[in-house]
């Protein structure tokens, strides 16, 4: 079983990490002693490192980088839709030209098909 290092507990404990991340790691605590020690410890280190109080210079930063942050992460659906727009207008392309050629090809052969029955009956006929 792969362990999380302490660096990692570190991103999860300052709340850095990617929802499905989180999750992963909170199952991994769940089965693991191990981890869950390097989890306190890093809990511990977090409550250290922190000040009493952030400056507001630093507080101001980080609100900065929240919604930076949460603006990256509201912007890449809109490019992907975007890109998934251009994909799907190459897929309609080939899905629309598909079809007709189909099309052509079982009118081609339902015409062959009506002049060999026709062939035929015309020859029952004599
Ligand atoms: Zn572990």
């Amino acid at each position: 079983m792969d362990h999380y290092s302490l660096e990692a507990w570190m991103k999860y404990v300052k709340n850095e990490l990617e929802e499905e991340d989180r999750e992963a790691y909170e199952d991994h605590l769940y089965t693991c002693d191990q981890c869950l020690e390097i989890y306190l410890e890093a809990m511990e280190e977090e409550e250290q490192a922190l000040p009493a109080m952030p400056r507001e210079e630093e507080l101001t930063n980080l609100i900065m980088a929240q919604i930076g942050v949460e603006k990256l992460r509201e912007s890449p659906p809109l490019i992907s839709a975007e890109e998934q727009k251009q994909s799907s207008a190459k897929v309609t392309w080939f899905e629309r030209c598909f079809p007709i050629a189909f099309a052509c090809l079982m009118l081609i052969g339902g015409q062959v098909k009506v002049l060999e029955d026709t062939k035929g009956k015309t020859e029952k006929l004599k």
